[in-house]
């Protein structure tokens, strides 16, 4: 039978290479929904293409400018409202949450809460509300499935052993682009040097991010909630190569680690065949042209952000939200070129440090918390 997907987020770099996947799977794969923020002609070509049920646009002005170009039968929702509806809709079974950002969270919970299958790529919905989202999922039945391709990795190399066998995961990162600058050189970066991804070509954000190293600060959280690990079972290892995509060591001290190209086409399929595997469209790894696999430590001292990683997975609560909050927001000031590189980490620290943590947060607490992260970065701004 066909899996009917709705992807939230279809114009960015995940949703192109969901639809990818979908084109080079179907029928057995078919687009019941999508959802994008501001692209709308892109949209349009997609929905020409794929004749979703449903497609949800962000705002009213977007969506008089999309309907001309929608066929019949296809609904047309909009705005936050619109996206819950479009991942709760019965003509979907399986939700790619793949928006950037907090924008992505209520959407997420709400593909949860209908016990539909979630391949999550929007990492910051967990950073910010695993607490919520990993219980309702046990109490729905929803599977959340990994697309990230650490944690894809890592949920992969599990199926090696039990759960309890485990002792310990390597989430790998490539450095990113400064991962051989100096810290001053670092301070100074451009735009466009924080935008020069060595191995992977993604978003902006998560491409800053990979600069920062915030992006493997978010994924030891989102590792953390994934997978319910302690921050101590977690280690971080550069691998400049980006082809050993994590590893799980087990209690005997055996490695498992899953390779592959750089290539999320990879990940996104495997959750969306899961547990299933088929011949799909992404690169091959090609071992006659791989000459050597690198591996360093990661130097704290350069990226401080990896700290805070660890910090907030420990921490719980209302960390994570004001964690990723303050950082959504400081590289947002670093994209409109308003504070330098350097800063980002810098602000988001100063903001974490003045937070006090609250255990349990319920959603409203967690997006009181965002809310809070955000106006502290922009107050900074104004000083
Ligand atoms: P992107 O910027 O390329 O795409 C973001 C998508 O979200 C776009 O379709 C955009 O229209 C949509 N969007 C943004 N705000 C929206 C809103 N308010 N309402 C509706 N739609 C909205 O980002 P990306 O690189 O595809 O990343 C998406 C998510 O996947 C992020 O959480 C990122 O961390 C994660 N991720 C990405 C990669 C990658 O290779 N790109 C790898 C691992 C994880
Ligand atoms: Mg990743």
């Amino acid at each position: 039978m066909a899996k009917r997907v709705a992807i939230l987020g279809s114009t960015g770099s995940i949703g192109k290479s969901t639809l990818d996947v979908v084109r080079a799977l179907s029928p057995e794969l078919q687009v019941a929904g999508l959802a994008a923020g501001r692209r709308w002609r892109e949209l349009a070509e997609q929905c020409q293409e794929f004749r979703p049920a449903a497609v949800t646009i962000a705002n009213e002005s977007f969506s008089e400018d999309l309907r001309p170009f929608l066929q019949e039968g296809t609904e047309l929702l909009v705005g936050p409202k619109g996206l819950v509806e479009l991942a709760e809709r019965d003509d979907n079974d399986f939700v790619v949450a793949a928006i950037v950002g907090a924008a992505g969270l209520e959407s997420t919970i709400a593909a949860v809460a209908k016990g539909k299958t979630v391949g999550l790529a929007n990492k910051e919905a967990l950073v910010m509300a695993g607490s919520i989202l990993m219980p309702l999922a046990r109490r729905t039945g929803a599977n959340l499935l990994p697309i990230d391709s650490e944690h894809s990795a890592v949920f992969q190399s599990m199926a090696a052993g039990r759960r309890s066998e485990v002792h310990k995961i390597y989430l790998t990162a490539s450095g990113g682009p400064f991962r051989t600058w100096t810290a001053e050189q670092m301070a100074e970066a451009t735009l466009e040097d924080a935008l020069r991804h060595p191995t992977w070509k993604m978003g902006p954000k998560i491409t800053i991010d990979s600069a920062t190293m915030m992006n493997k600060a978010l994924e030891i959280v989102e590792a953390a909630w994934l997978f319910d690990l302690k921050p101590e079972s977690i280690e971080v290892v550069i691998h400049p190569e980006s082809i050993i995509h994590s590893m799980v060591e087990f209690c005997d001290g055996s490695v498992l680690a899953q390779l592959g190209s750089p290539d999320m086409r990879t990940p996104i399929q495997y959750a969306l065949t899961w547990p299933e595997r088929r011949v799909g469209c992404a690169r091959r790894l090609d071992f006659g042209t791989i000459r050597r696999l690198n591996f360093e430590p990661p130097d704290f001292d350069r990226f401080p952000a990896l700290a805070m990683g660890f910090e907030v997975a420990r921490a719980g609560g209302t960390a994570g939200a004001v964690f990723n909050a303050a950082n959504e927001a400081a590289v947002e000031a670093f994209q409109q070129r308003r504070i330098t590189f350097g800063k980002i980490v810098e602000l988001t620290r100063r903001v974490l440090d003045r937070h006090t943590v609250a255990s349990n947060p319920d959603l409203g607490t967690l997006l009181e918390a965002d809310q809070w992260a955000r106006r502290e970065v922009a107050e900074c701004l104004r000083r």
